[in-house]
């Protein structure tokens, strides 16, 4: 018998909490949803802002320009210049940014590996650790976490091997 009252029970608050949650569920703003899917996603905190998400919000709220995330191309602020229906600030050419480690005080602490929000970095335990630039965006969450202090974020001279066709802009209708 009470084995019964349990289920009945039991289908009651299933019932409740879900008809709580169609009643009361907030709306995300999907403007807020198509910037953060813009964003790189690295959480790095370089803009100033816990992560991606407050970033958009502040976009979208017009605290912060399209241009206040660093590890963002110019591809991203024409993307959500056109989201947000504003003029891109801080466009022009991308100046880029890369990490580099100096292999000869690196003491294999992994910390920077573990650090890095777009696992641009290799290395082991003990082992010289060593920065992907392909991969890299020049975040400094690296540089702030090395003790030894060496790593160094430089941006490279342009040339030929390292020019690439801008990232295309995702098609909007
Ligand atoms: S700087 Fe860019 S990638 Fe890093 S948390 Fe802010 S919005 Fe995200
Ligand atoms: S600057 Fe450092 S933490 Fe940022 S993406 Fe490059 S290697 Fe990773
Ligand atoms: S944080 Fe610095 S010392 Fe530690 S593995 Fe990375 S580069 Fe080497």
């Amino acid at each position: 018998m009470s084995f019964v009252i349990f289920i009945v029970l039991g289908s009651l608050i299933g019932l409740g909490l879900g008809v709580a949650s169609r009643r009361f569920a907030v709306e995300g703003d999907p403007l807020v949803d198509e910037i953060e899917a813009l964003l790189p996603g690295g959480q790095c905190g370089q803009c100033g802002k816990a992560g991606c998400r407050q970033a958009a919000e502040a976009m979208v709220s017009g605290d912060m320009g399209v241009d206040g995330c660093p590890p963002a191309s110019s591809a991203f602020r024409l993307a959500a210049a056109k989201v947000l229906g504003i003029s891109a600030s801080g466009g022009g050419e991308d100046v880029i940014w890369l990490a580099r480690v100096d292999e000869s005080h690196c003491s294999g602490c992994t910390r920077c590996f573990k650090a890095c929000p777009y696992d641009a970095i290799v290395g082991a335990t003990k082992q010289v650790h060593t920065v992907v630039s392909d991969v890299c965006t020049g975040c400094r969450v690296c540089a702030d976490t090395c003790p030894q202090g060496c790593i160094e974020v430089y941006s490279p001279q342009l040339a030929a091997n390292r020019w690439f066709w801008p990232k295309p802009i995702e098609a909007r209708g």
